[in-house]
C-alpha cells in the first residue's frame, strides 16, 4: 500500500537513479545511440525491469520491508517517473524495458504470449514498442491504415507504416496495432519481432526527448502467426483497440509525471543557481512553486483513482492538460530567470525547454484530451469530481 512515508521512501530511491540519469542527459541528447554504453548504471538496470509483474520474473524497483514495489500501478508510476523525469526525461524514456507495451501484456496477452515477451529483458536489458500512431493518423486510433491479412491458405501478413514510434530501431520486440477489418471491433494488436524479414526502423531527426529515438517503422509482407494475435481467448470487445484505451488511460498520468519533472528540475536549477531575486520575481517563484505542488496532487489523485477504475481516464486527461502546458511555462520561465543568452550557457535548460516541447504530442494533444473531458461531462461520469 502507498503511504506518505512509502512515498517519501520511493521518491529517495528515485532521486539515486535521477542523478545517474542527469549524468548522462546532455551527452544522450547529442548522441542517442550512446546509451548502450550505460546499460550497466544502476538506472538503466532498473528501469529496465519496471513494470515487469514478479511472476514473469520482474525484479523489484522499490522494496520496503516485506512490500515490493514493480511499478505496475499508476500511482507507483507517477511517483517514480516524476523523479526520474527530473533527472532526465530522454535518458528514462529512451532506456530499456517493457514501458507501456507491459499494460497491454498484462491485460490482452495469453500466458505464453506473456512469458515470450517478458523473457526479453530477462536475458539483458532490451527495449520494446508500442506501435499505433501512423503518418497521416495520430490522434484518431480507429482510423489507422496498417492492416493485417488472412490468406486463403491461413498465412498472415502485416502491411502499413507507423510514426513516432518510441525506441523503434532498438527494439528486440514490441506490439504494432492494425486493422483485421474497417470497424474499431475489427483493430488488433499483435506481438511484433524486430528480426522477422518485412520490418524496417529508421530513426527520425527530432529536437526534444532525442534520447527515446522516435522512429519511422515499416511493414512490408512482415509475416505473422497465429500466437502472435494477442486477446484470443477474449471476446472481441476486450481486445485490440479496448486495450490501447486502456493503456492510454492508466499510462497518461505517468506522462503529466513526465511533464512535471521537468517542470520541477527547471524550477530547482533556478533556485540552485540564484540566490537574489526582485520582488516580482519571488512572487513567480512562489506561484510556479504552489501550482507544481498542487499538480503534483492533482496527478497522484488521477493515478489513484484510475488504478481503481481505468474508465476515470479523463481525470489523467485533466492532469495532462496542466502538465503539459506548465512544462512548457517552467521552462520558458527557468530561460528569462537565468538571463540572456541562457539558451547558449545553460545547455540543461535549452535541453528541458527542447523535451517539454514533446509532452504536448505524446498520447494525445489537448484539443484530444478535452475531447475526453467533454465526452465524461456529457455522460455525466464527472458529476463527482
Ligand atoms: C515524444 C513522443 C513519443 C511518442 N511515442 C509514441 C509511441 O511510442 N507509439 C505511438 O504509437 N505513438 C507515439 N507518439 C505519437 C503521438 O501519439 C502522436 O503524435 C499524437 O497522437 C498526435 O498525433 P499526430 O502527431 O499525428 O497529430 P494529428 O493527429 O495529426 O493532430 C494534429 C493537430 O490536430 C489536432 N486535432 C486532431 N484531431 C482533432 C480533433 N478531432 N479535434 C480537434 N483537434 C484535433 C491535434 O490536437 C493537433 O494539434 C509519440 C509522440 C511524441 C511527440
Amino acid at each position: 500500500m502507498i503511504t506518505p512515508s512509502t512515498i517519501a521512501v520511493f521518491e529517495q530511491v528515485m532521486k539515486q537513479y535521477a542523478a545517474e540519469l542527469r549524468q548522462i542527459g546532455l551527452t544522450i541528447d547529442q548522441e542517442p545511440d550512446r546509451i548502450t554504453e550505460f546499460l550497466h548504471t544502476s538506472a538503466l538496470q532498473a528501469i529496465n525491469h519496471m513494470m515487469i509483474p514478479p511472476e514473469y520474473g520482474g525484479q523489484p524497483i522499490v522494496t520496503i520491508g516485506n512490500e515490493r514495489y514493480y511499478g505496475l500501478t499508476s500511482l507507483e508510476r507517477v511517483i517514480t517517473i516524476e523523479q526520474l523525469a527530473a533527472g532526465d526525461a530522454g535518458v528514462f524514456l529512451g532506456g530499456p524495458g517493457p514501458s507501456m507495451s507491459s499494460i497491454v501484456m498484462m491485460d490482452l496477452g495469453d500466458e505464453e504470449q506473456k512469458e515470450r515477451f517478458y523473457s526479453q529483458f530477462m536475458k539483458g536489458p532490451a527495449w520494446a514498442v508500442f506501435a499505433l500512431s501512423e503518418p497521416e493518423k495520430g490522434s484518431d486510433a480507429t482510423e489507422i491504415s496498417t492492416r493485417i491479412t488472412r490468406h486463403p491458405d491461413h498465412t498472415m501478413e502485416l502491411t502499413g507504416h507507423k510514426f513516432y514510434i518510441g525506441n523503434g530501431h532498438r527494439a528486440s520486440i514490441g506490439l504494432a496495432f492494425a486493422q483485421t477489418n474497417r470497424t474499431p471491433l475489427g483493430i488488433q494488436a499483435a506481438i511484433i519481432d524486430p528480426s522477422r524479414p518485412g520490418f524496417t526502423a529508421t530513426p527520425l531527426d527530432t529536437m526534444g526527448l532525442r534520447g527515446l529515438r522516435l522512429s519511422h517503422l515499416q511493414f512490408q509482407s512482415y509475416p505473422l502467426e497465429e500466437q502472435d494475435i494477442l486477446g484470443r481467448h477474449l471476446s472481441p470487445t476486450k481486445r485490440g483497440l479496448w486495450g490501447a484505451l486502456r493503456t492510454f488511460h492508466r499510462m497518461r498520468p505517468s506522462v503529466a509525471a513526465l511533464a512535471l519533472g521537468v517542470a520541477q528540475a527547471a524550477y530547482d536549477y533556478v533556485t540552485e543557481h540564484r540566490t537574489v531575486f526582485t520582488e516580482r520575481e519571488k512572487t513567480g517563484l512562489e506561484r510556479l512553486e504552489i501550482r507544481l505542488h498542487s499538480l503534483r496532487n492533482m496527478i497522484r489523485h488521477a493515478a489513484a483513482e484510475i488504478d481503481h477504475d481505468a474508465n476515470k481516464g479523463y481525470l489523467a486527461s485533466l492532469s495532462k492538460i496542466r502538465a503539459a502546458s506548465l512544462a512548457e511555462e517552467a521552462t520558458d520561465w527557468a530561460l528569462d530567470m537565468m538571463g540572456p543568452g541562457s539558451m547558449l550557457e545553460h545547455p540543461l535548460l535549452n535541453k528541458w525547454y527542447r523535451d517539454a516541447r514533446a509532452f504536448e504530442f505524446m498520447e494525445g494533444t489537448t484539443s484530444i484530451q478535452k475531447i475526453n473531458v467533454f465526452q465524461a461531462y456529457a455522460n455525466g461520469k464527472m458529476q463527482h469530481v
